[in-house]
Parts: C-alpha cells; sequence; structure tokens
C-alpha cells in the first residue's frame, strides 16, 4: 500500500539481490506533520489545491504508485527534505499546481553521491550480462507501463499525449540499445612494437556520474544518460528538471523494480537549492563524471565547476538549427520536414529549427505552404485527443517567445500566422507563428527561440546560405532540402553541426550519436559513441 506522495515520507524499499534479478518492496509509512508546515510562503489554499490535483492524477494511473512525490536516496523514497521545504510542479496547460516535491539540499545530494559511490565496487564488477539483464527489464517494464508513463509527462511537461507516448518509446529505446552495448564494451589488444611485452587496453567505468536533466524530455533525457551511465559499470546521482521530476521518479521505481541495486541510482529533487546542488556535485572528489543537457550558459558554469576536479563532462547544449530549402528541393517535403522539426513539442527540443533559409524563388510558396500547415494545428490541453500542439513550460518561455515575435515585427517582419495571443487560455500558450521577411539583425537570426516560432528568412546562392547557417556559436543540429547529390553530400560536410538531416526533418535515434560541436557541447549521446561519455581506457603493459 502506498500513500500519496505529499503525505508520505518514506518507503523503504528491499530489492533482492543481482542475480535472481527479482525484487520485493516494504512500504514504511509515516505522516510527516512538520514538513506541511514547511509551505510556509504558501496558502492552505493554494496546498490543498495541489494535494487534491495529485490525489486526482494518480487516481487517473492503472498503477498510481508511478505516481510519488518524492526523491530517491539509497534505495528509498524520500519525501521530506531537510529543509523542510517543498517546490511546486505545475501543470503548464493551466498555470496550477500538481504536486509538491521535497526541495533537496547539499546535505541529501551528499548522502546520495557516498551511497553510490558505496554501491560502485559490487555494481562496476558485475558482469556486462547481468547489467544488461536489469536494463532489459527496466526496458520491458517502460513497455509495461507506457501509457501511465506517458501521461505524467504530458501533465507536467504539456505535451501533447500522443508525443508523450512517443517520448516514453524513444526513452524505452535508451534502455533496450544500452542493455545490448553493455555485451559490446570492447577493448583493445595493441601490437606490441617489442617481444618483450604485450599490450592491451580495456575499458573501465568513470566511477559515480552526476546527471542534470532538463524538463523538454522528461523521460527521455533521464533513460540516454542512465542507460549508458549503468550499462557500463557506473552509478549514478541525477537532478532532474525542476519543472518535470515526476516523470523521473516514475522511470526510478521501475528501476527499482527492475532490479537496480541498492544506491546505484540515486534522484535529488530540487528549486532553491539547484545551483548549489550543482556545485557541489562538479566539485566532489566523489563524483568522476558529470552529464549535462540543458542551456548552454548553465552547460559552461558546470564545466568551469569541474575544472578543480578535473571531471569528465559531457555536455548537451542549446542549438539555433538552420533548415535550408534550395531551390531544387521538393517543397511538399521540405514544409511536411519544417512542421516535424519546428514545432514538435511547440519548438522546445534543442534540435528545432530556429532559422529557415528558402531559396528567394521559392521563398513565398514555401512560406504560403508552412502557412496553411500551421493553421490547421490544434493548440490546447497536451490531455485533450483533438490537441496537436501543447503549450510551453513556464511564463518566461512565453515572455521570450512573444519578445522574438515582437522584435521581428518591429524590424519589417511580415507575420503569415499566428502571433495574437489568446486571452482564452489561461495556461502558458503562443500561438504557432510563421514570419517570412526575417533580417539577419533580428533576435531569431542569433538566439534560440524554443518556442512555436517559424522565421523565414531569403538567400540566393549557396555560398551565402552556409555563411548565414555556420555564423553562429552553435552548432547542435542543421537540415536541408535538394536533390542535387553533389549538392548533399557538400552542405553536409559544411554546416558546421554535430547532426545533418538531409530532406529529413527527424533525426534522433537511438542508434545514432546525438551531441553539438561549437558552444552546443561536448560528447555524444546515444550509438556506440555513448558509451565513451562514462568510461576511460586503462593501458596494461605486461612484460613475459
Ligand atoms: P532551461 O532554460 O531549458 O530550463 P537550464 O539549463 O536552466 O535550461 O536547465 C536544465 C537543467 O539544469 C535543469 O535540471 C535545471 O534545474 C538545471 N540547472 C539550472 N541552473 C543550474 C545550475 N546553476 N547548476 C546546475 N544545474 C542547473
Amino acid at each position: 500500500m502506498l500513500r500519496s506522495g505529499l503525505f508520505t515520507k518514506r518507503f523503504n524499499s528491499t530489492t533482492t539481490s543481482l542475480a535472481s534479478g527479482r525484487t520485493s518492496q516494504v512500504a514504511l509509512l509515516n505522516f510527516p506533520r512538520a514538513s506541511l508546515l514547511s509551505f510556509s510562503s504558501q496558502t492552505p489554499r493554494f496546498l490543498s489545491s495541489a494535494a487534491n490535483s495529485f490525489t486526482h492524477l494518480k487516481s487517473q494511473l492503472s498503477d498510481p504508485t508511478l505516481m510519488t512525490a518524492a526523491g530517491f536516496i539509497d534505495n528509498e523514497f524520500i519525501a521530506t527534505s531537510s529543509s523542510g521545504k517543498h517546490f511546486a510542479v505545475y501543470d503548464p496547460a493551466k498555470g496550477t499546481p500538481i504536486a509538491h516535491l521535497p526541495d533537496m539540499g547539499i546535505e541529501e545530494t551528499e548522502r546520495a553521491i557516498q551511497s553510490a559511490k558505496q554501491a560502485l565496487p559490487a555494481w562496476s564488477q558485475t558482469t556486462a550480462k547481468e547489467r544488461s539483464t536489469i536494463l532489459r527489464n527496466w526496458y520491458n517494464l517502460i513497455l509495461e507501463n507506457e501509457q501511465d508513463l506517458a501521461k505524467i509527462i504530458t501533465w507536467e511537461n504539456g505535451k501533447p499525449l500522443a508525443d508523450a507516448l512517443g517520448e516514453v518509446r524513444y526513452g524505452a529505446s535508451f534502455f533496450e540499445w544500452f542493455s545490448e552495448e553493455a555485451k559490446r564494451l570492447y577493448g583493445e589488444v595493441i601490437p606490441s612494437p617489442n617481444r618483450q611485452q604485450r599490450m592491451i587496453a580495456i575499458r573501465q567505468p568513470l566511477g559515480v556520474v552526476g546527471i542534470i536533466t532538463p524538463w523538454n524530455f522528461p523521460n527521455a533525457m533521464i533513460t540516454r544518460k542512465l542507460g549508458a551511465a549503468l550499462a557500463v559499470g557506473c552509478t549514478v546521482v541525477a537532478k532532474p528538471a525542476s519543472e518535470t521530476p515526476l516523470s523521473a521518479i516514475a522511470l526510478y521505481e521501475l528501476g527499482r523494480r527492475a532490479g537496480v541495486p541498492k544506491g546505484v541510482i540515486g534522484l535529488v529533487t530540487t528549486h532553491h537549492d539547484t545551483k548549489a546542488i550543482g556545485k557541489h556535485l562538479c566539485e566532489s572528489q566523489d563524483v568522476s563524471g558529470i552529464s549535462f543537457t540543458g542551456s548552454t550558459a548553465v552547460g559552461k558554469l558546470l564545466l568551469k565547476q569541474s575544472a578543480d576536479t578535473v571531471k569528465k563532462v559531457s555536455l548537451e547544449l542549446g542549438g539555433n538549427a538552420a533548415f535550408i530549402v534550395f531551390e531544387d528541393a521538393d517543397i511538399d517535403k521540405a514544409v511536411d520536414a519544417a512542421v516535424l522539426a519546428k514545432f514538435r513539442s511547440s519548438g522546445q527540443t534543442c534540435i528545432c529549427v530556429n532559422r529557415f533559409y528558402v531559396h528567394s524563388s521559392i521563398m513565398d510558396a514555401f512560406g504560403e505552404r508552412l502557412r496553411e500547415r500551421v493553421e490547421k494545428f490544434r493548440v490546447g490541453s497536451g490531455m485533450e485527443a483533438s490537441t496537436t500542439h501543447g503549450p510551453l513550460i513556464n511564463k518566461a518561455s512565453v515572455e521570450k517567445v512573444r519578445s522574438h515575435v515582437h522584435d521581428a515585427l518591429d524590424n519589417g517582419a511580415k507575420l503569415l500566422t499566428g502571433g495574437k495571443e489568446s486571452e482564452n487560455m489561461h495556461g502558458y500558450f503562443y500561438p504557432p507563428t510563421v514570419l517570412t521577411d526575417m533580417k539577419n539583425n533580428m533576435r531569431i537570426a542569433t538566439e534560440e527561440t524554443f518556442g512555436p516560432v517559424a522565421g523565414i528568412f531569403k538567400f540566393d546562392t549557396e555560398e551565402e546560405v552556409l555563411e548565414y547557417a555556420n555564423n553562429t556559436r552553435f552548432g547542435l543540429a542543421g537540415y536541408f532540402f535538394s536533390k542535387d547529390v553533389s549538392r548533399c553530400w557538400r552542405v553536409a560536410e559544411s554546416l558546421q553541426v554535430g547532426m545533418v538531416g538531409v530532406n529529413t526533418g527527424a533525426i534522433s535515434s537511438e542508434v545514432a550519436p546525438f551531441g553539438g560541436v561549437k558552444e552546443s557541447g561536448i560528447g555524444r549521446e546515444g550509438a556506440r559513441q555513448g558509451l565513451d561519455e562514462y568510461t576511460q581506457y586503462k593501458y596494461i603493459n605486461m612484460a613475459i
């Protein structure tokens, strides 16, 4: 029996041995009256509305135990913080609170680090096959619970339920992939230059890894990192975004059931102490690596903070993707891809298009067809079956998008559709917008909008458009459309990005290396290369 998170202090759960791969759980329930008193800055009405929502949402799950308002440390769900504080998680479609999570701090983070450190020797010495089995169990459990996990994503992130389901399956694919790759962590036998020695290089786990994830893929950004880290034998302390911690918690519950041993995965929920916890993870001598997905500014900060302990840092940061449509492109195909690559998750993915460059001879035709498609979108709550596009994550996001649109219009852009906000929508909505006649001095040319706004710039030559596309410090993804094979190779090789979509707007896959160049990041996620971020080589020289 489990109780609603707000009133549940902790579940002491015991996980049986790796060998059996089976789990059992003993839930011990306490009622933390004191923690309720700690919501000092919030009104009783606010608190009871969140508690009611939480209970109501839980009751809509096939397995309500997946929804817990707690961090996870040393194999226990912990629903109170040492400071006694909590923070609210909001439904972006309504702007109302749906849960209160313990606002953890350095004390809990250190406990999670020590627990992960303690678990490391045993976990790193499990066989690849044992780790693979657990990841596979976890993958199966995610698929068995995919509808519940999708609902949780939609409630806290806002994306339409069908997209959330897509994310759950995409997220699960990383566990499937890394459960397979775990068995292929090959080292090298190096031909020795002399007859007296033999040389080999083996690959070993980094150690304890700190993982910090964003809100735009609350499920898949966790699994993409956890899958690789666990596959090679690392242990983990993760900090999910404070906007979307519930998806991470649900995943952890399934991880526990899948047989992940005590201490191997920790989860610290926080809002107010985000900065301090990030610093602590970076500076701790017991943490050997940091893997972060989020903004470039925070990524740079984490990189600096990790310098003193010389950590391996893997960063997946902001982008400013160009989408180029050459004069010989299939315009309909390009428009289909634009709809996906620009407006998926309402423009809130790091590989979303930020700048459309369309050849001047087809700019009007492309703009018109894109406008027609965008006007068919249905914006609303992600839980409505008819909704194609949900809200943005918060008020600040709406304000940023609005300011980018105003800046473009003030500087001479033409509005093809959108741009006018509805007063009837109470959540964090912005209408899907298409602008044309964009100029290089507008903010959208250099800043990531992270919202549902397509700004179309025109160009005349390949040379010119490559210069525009590469004229940015970002380099995550780029897309272009052309039927000329030579041009396809030339442009793909010339774009200064980590990932290129040629005649497609869908590039993410667990089997391909995801990551950026320039200030968009360091390292790769998914694919065979994803394991590199969590391993180091050890060279062994043996005299014979
Ligand atoms: P966004 O602007 O998209 O929210 P952020 O980079 O701010 O991107 O957030 C990505 C993740 O980084 C989230 O988990 C967030 O809580 C965390 N974060 C934000 N600021 C810091 C910081 N100073 N140190 C560590 N983590 C941070």
